[in-house]
């Protein structure tokens, strides 16, 4: 029999992780030829998360768990999984049941008929709101044409199956600032889509506001493409020429005259303009060079406190 590793990230889902086990149970309870486990990754819950996981694991074998001794974030949390997992396939889901564990046996069947990675796409509900799906659609086409990674077809799930052979590579990967939702794309093999209707959380707040979302947003980018460091030197050239006609037209100008240029506001926004310009590129600069920084330091990407495997 093949098994099934489902990894789930779990961060203050007190409310959830035994929901999400029991439809865990449904689903395979009509799969008789796949046995499973599954791997939740306390990932510094300040609830009673840990509490329900360890009583979980006392009641079923099949649930394991993971716990950080911090809070280090979701894609960690599903890298920690992955690393623990000795499945034939692993899927990873949020553990709020935005993922309908119903999609597993359509996700089994690609995977069965040779796909390695099977992703989701996901098509949102009306009740999330315009702004987030705008601002994820333009994200994704930016990263796109910025770097070879392509998520632009709702990549930004991480609802994923992937082969026990794709895993061991993400395995083998110690890049700090992990980002799976590009990797997985980045990395090729045999890959195909399928699409879920993305529900409401089942209980418990969303952990991602909007600075954690900006922060995701920027790892992303500084992960796959150095086209923002570029920015510097293209706008170098495009001031320089500009300069060269200014002053050009400034020493005509001041032939025909014979008056010099008046003008204090002008010359002032433009040092506070270029200042700015400059500042902003030291930061774009400032925010690779802390890249470097960390993955010198080689520093794991995790911390386990206990787990029960
Ligand atoms: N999560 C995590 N660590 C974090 C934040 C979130 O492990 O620091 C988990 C969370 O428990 C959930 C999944 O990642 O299983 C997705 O998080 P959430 O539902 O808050 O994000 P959203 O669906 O709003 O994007
Ligand atoms: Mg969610």
């Amino acid at each position: 029999m093949k098994k099934i590793s489902i990894v789930i990230p779990a961060h203050n889902e007190e409310g959830n992780v035994s929901l999400i086990r029991q439809r865990i149970a449904d689903v395979f309870s009509k799969l008789e030829l796949y046995t499973y486990e599954i791997i939740f990754v306390n990932d510094g819950s300040r609830d009673n998360t840990q509490r329900k996981l360890e009583e979980l694991a006392a009641k079923f074998d099949e649930v394991k768990y993971i716990e950080f001794s911090r809070n280090f974030g979701h894609q960690p949390a599903v890298k920690a999984g992955m690393d623990c997992s000795n499945g034939n396939a692993v899927i990873s889901m949020d553990a709020d049941l935005q993922h309908p564990p119903e999609l597993i046996p359509e996700m089994i069947k690609r995977w069965e008929e040779g796909f390695d990675i099977v992703y989701t796409v996901r098509t949102y509900p009306k009740q999330i709101s315009a702004f987030k799906r705008k601002t994820s659609d333009f994200y994704y086409k930016f990263l796109a044409s910025i770097s070879d990674v392509n998520l632009s077809e709702g990549g930004g799930s991480d609802f994923r199956l992937m082969d026990a052979s794709v895993v061991d590579v993400v395995r083998n990967m110690n890049e700090s600032d992990i980002f799976l939702r590009g990797l997985s794309n980045w990395m090729g093999f045999k890959q195909t889509g399928i699409h879920f209707l993305a529900g409401e959380r089942a209980s418990g707040e969303s952990s991602y506001n909007l600075k954690k979302m900006m922060k995701f947003a920027f790892t992303g980018i500084t992960a796959f493409s150095v086209k923002p460091l570029y920015l510097a030197a293209y706008l170098g050239f495009l001031f320089s020429a500009f300069a060269i006609v200014g002053y050009g037209i400034y020493v005509i100008h001041s032939f025909w005259a014979k008056t010099e240029i008046s003008g204090w506001a002008s010359l002032i926004m433009t040092v506070v303009f270029f200042g700015g310009i400059q500042l902003i590129i030291l930061g774009i600069i400032g925010i690779y060079l802390g890249k470097i920084f960390k993955q010198v330091k080689e520093r794991p990407n995790y911390i386990i406190r206990s787990k029960n495997f």
